[in-house]
C-alpha cells in the first residue's frame, strides 16, 4: 500500500525553487526533453521561427492560434507552403484519450495524453449563462490530500504553459461548436497551480491578453500554498482566489490536506488578508463537504469563525463519490444544513452542485478508471463550480 499522506513536502515537491526572476521574459521553458508545443511559443519565439518571412506573418500566426483556435492548414491568409511548414512544426500538446459527456449533456470530460505519455484531464461546465472549463496546472500533484484521486496517484510533472492554454482552447471550441462562448476558467483539475506558479501564471497572461478572457473570469485555487498567495497579490492582472479549505481547524486540516503542516491556518489566514488587501478581490473558501468528516455544527462554527475576518464567501459542494474511497460526499439534506448553519453565522455560501457524478467528472477520477489497478487507494474531490 503506497500512503505518502504523512511524509513532509519539500520546495521540490512544491515546485517553489523554480521561481523565475522577477520582471522575467514571458518565454517559461518547457520541460528539457518535451516537445514545445503549438502554444508553447512566445510571440518572439515565432518571430525567430518565421525570421524569413514578412514581420507580419507573426500577427497572422499569432491570431491563428489564439483567436481562431483552429488548425494551421486552415489559415488561408497564408500561403500554402507556410501553412504546411507551420503544422509541422506547431504541434498540437494534447491527444484525446477519452471523452465523457454527462446525461444532460451540459458537462463533458476529457482525458488528454500529453506527448511523454502522461495523462490530464478538463471539464467543460455549460450553464445557461456561462461555459466554465476547469483546466489542469500539473500531471497528477505533490499535495497528498487524502480525499484525492490525484493526490493518491502521485506527481507526474508540471505542465507547460501550452499545455495549459490548449485545454481553454479545446473546451472554447467545443462551446463554440455548441452555440455557446467560454467564458470562464478556473484552475481546478488536476495539480496545484502554485506549486507551478510562473508557468500558470505565463498561461493566465496569455487566457487574458491573448484569447481575451476577463480576469474577473479567472479563478485560481489553491489548497494553502502560501507564497503562491503572496505572488498573486502583487501580480498585475487581478484575477480571482479561491482557497480549497475543507477544514479550519490544525489538527483535522494536518491530516486530511498535508500541506497544512507548512502553512497552518493562521499564516495562511495572514496571507489570504493581505490578498485581499492589496488587490480588493473577493476571497472563496471552497469546502467539500465529506460526510461525518467536516460537515457538523461545529465544523460550520470553525469555517464561520476562520471566513468571517476575512469576508471570505464560501462555496460548499458534496464530495464526489469515487470508488475506493470509504468515506462520502454529505447527503443533501446535510449541505443544506450545513450553509443554513453558515448563513446564522453571517457567513455568505452558495450550494454547488455536483457535476457530472455520472462521467467521474470530479478531478483525478477519469484517469483513475482508465488506469490499471494498483494497491494506491484511489479516492476523488470535487472542487468544480
Ligand atoms: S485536492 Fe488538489 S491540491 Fe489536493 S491532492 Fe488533489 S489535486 Fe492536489
Amino acid at each position: 500500500m503506497i500512503d505518502d499522506r504523512d511524509r513532509d513536502l519539500d520546495d521540490g515537491d512544491l515546485g517553489l525553487d523554480e521561481r523565475a526572476p522577477p520582471g522575467g521574459a514571458r518565454t517559461v521553458p518547457v520541460r528539457p526533453g518535451l516537445p514545445r508545443s503549438r502554444y508553447d511559443w512566445s510571440r518572439a519565439e515565432l518571430g525567430q521561427l518565421l525570421a524569413d518571412e514578412p514581420g507580419y506573418r507573426v500577427d497572422q500566426v499569432w491570431e491563428g492560434l489564439h483567436h481562431h483556435g483552429t488548425e494551421p492548414e486552415a489559415w488561408s491568409n497564408l500561403p500554402m507552403a507556410l501553412r504546411a511548414r507551420l503544422a509541422a512544426e506547431l504541434t498540437p500538446a494534447l491527444e484525446p484519450a477519452a471523452e465523457s459527456v454527462s446525461d444532460d449533456g451540459q458537462t463533458v470530460k476529457w482525458l488528454w495524453t500529453l506527448a511523454d505519455g502522461r495523462q490530464i484531464e478538463s471539464v467543460l461546465m455549460r450553464y445557461p449563462d456561462r461555459a466554465t472549463v476547469c483546466v489542469s496546472s500539473q500531471a497528477g500533484c505533490a499535495m497528498a490530500c487524502s480525499f484525492c484521486a490525484t493526490g493518491q496517484a502521485g506527481f507526474d510533472r508540471h505542465l507547460s504553459v501550452g499545455e495549459m492554454v490548449e485545454q481553454v482552447v479545446r473546451a472554447r471550441t467545443r462551446a463554440a461548436a455548441d452555440g455557446q462562448r467560454l467564458s470562464n476558467v478556473v484552475f481546478m483539475g488536476m495539480g496545484e497551480p502554485f506549486a507551478n506558479f510562473d508557468r500558470t501564471w505565463t498561461a493566465v497572461e496569455r487566457m487574458h491578453g491573448d484569447l481575451g478572457l476577463s480576469a474577473r473570469h479567472l479563478t485560481l485555487s489553491t489548497v494553502g500554498v502560501v507564497p503562491g498567495i503572496r505572488r498573486l497579490a502583487e501580480a498585475a492582472i487581478p484575477v480571482n482566489l479561491a482557497v480549497s479549505l475543507h477544514l479550519a481547524n490544525d489538527a483535522e486540516r494536518d491530516a486530511l490536506v498535508p500541506i497544512n503542516r507548512r502553512y497552518p491556518l493562521a499564516v495562511l489566514a495572514e496571507a489570504c488578508h493581505d490578498y485581499v488587501e492589496a488587490t480588493h478581490r473577493r476571497l472563496s473558501f471552497e469546502w467539500a463537504l465529506i460526510d461525518g468528516t467536516n460537515d457538523t455544527d461545529r465544523h460550520a462554527t470553525e469555517l464561520a469563525d476562520y471566513a468571517r475576518p476575512l469576508r471570505a464567501h464560501v462555496n460548499l459542494i458534496a464530495l464526489n463519490p469515487t470508488a475506493g474511497y470509504a468515506v462520502r460526499g454529505t447527503p443533501p439534506a446535510g449541505v443544506r444544513a450545513f450553509a443554513d448553519r453558515l448563513a446564522t453565522l453571517g457567513v455568505n455560501a452558495t450550494v454547488r452542485r455536483t457535476r457530472g457524478t455520472d462521467i467521474d467528472a470530479a478531478c483525478g477520477q477519469l484517469r483513475a478508471s482508465r488506469t490499471p489497478p494498483t494497491d494506491i487507494a484511489l479516492p476523488g474531490p470535487s472542487l468544480m463550480p
